[in-house]
């Protein structure tokens, strides 16, 4: 190898495995449904995906994660302020009917004029990121919330096991982009006391549900 050094040579093996990775991934039916993130379509972009995020295959979130966000001209939705989150925040959308696309679409209809936004909103589909994540959205309900996390919404639509699986899904991807554990994560009633995310709160209606937060959290946990 004349002319190479062993960093390049490092390099270049690191890259065949990965694109042999990358082959091996796409033969599997598990990961159709992955096939649908940009990264997944081009094995450039998996790799620059897979050495962004440190993760081994077999831990690929296999939930769609699309990026589509709302314009930056919308400010009462994004008001492009600066977020080094420390926290991630989880709510329910309190809505039986909205999908993740239903939830995008709403926050750019007109007749929508309220301060409040979201970062990712995920359904038994995919998920949906409308904010980027280094950017305030107003979602905690309190400055200080909006200042420190990001957000994910739980939609309440569709089957709620499939919904739930997402969600814990895509949390751990989340949390595993920031290295971060699961004493990261806050339920919005834990900045300003709402019923939220209602799923998973153990209200006086839900006091005998299995799928409470501390379930939610041991899930995401168990897979970290
Ligand atoms: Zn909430």
């Amino acid at each position: 190898m004349k002319g190479i050094t062993k960093e390049k040579q490092e390099k270049i093996t690191k890259k065949a495995e990965l694109l042999d990775m990358w082959e091996s991934l796409n033969k599997l039916e598990e990961f159709s449904g992955v096939k649908n993130n940009l990264w997944f379509y081009h094995p450039e972009y998996f790799i620059e995906h897979l050495n962004r995020i440190n993760i081994a295959a077999g831990k690929i979130c296999t939930v769609p994660i699309r990026e589509d966000f709302i314009p930056k001209t919308l400010t009462s939705k994004r008001p492009g302020t600066k977020l080094t989150p420390s926290f991630l925040t989880i709510h329910s959308t309190a809505n039986s009917k909205s999908t993740a696309q239903n939830e995008r679409d709403w926050l750019v209809n007109p007749g929508n004029d309220r301060k409040a936004s979201w970062h990712i909103a995920v359904d038994e589909k995919e998920a949906i990121v409308a904010i980027p994540l280094d950017e305030v959205a107003y979602h905690a309900g309190c400055a200080e919330g909006n200042a420190q996390s990001f957000s994910i919404e739980i939609c309440e639509s569709g089957n709620r096991t499939k919904v739930l699986q997402n969600a814990i899904e895509v949390t751990v991807y989340y949390l595993r982009e920031y290295n971060w554990g699961t004493t990261k994560l806050r339920t919005h009633n834990l900045w300003t006391g709402k019923d939220c995310p209602q799923i998973l709160l153990n209200s006086e209606q839900r006091k005998n549900q299995t799928e409470t937060w501390e379930w939610f959290v041991a899930e995401v946990g168990k897979k970290l």
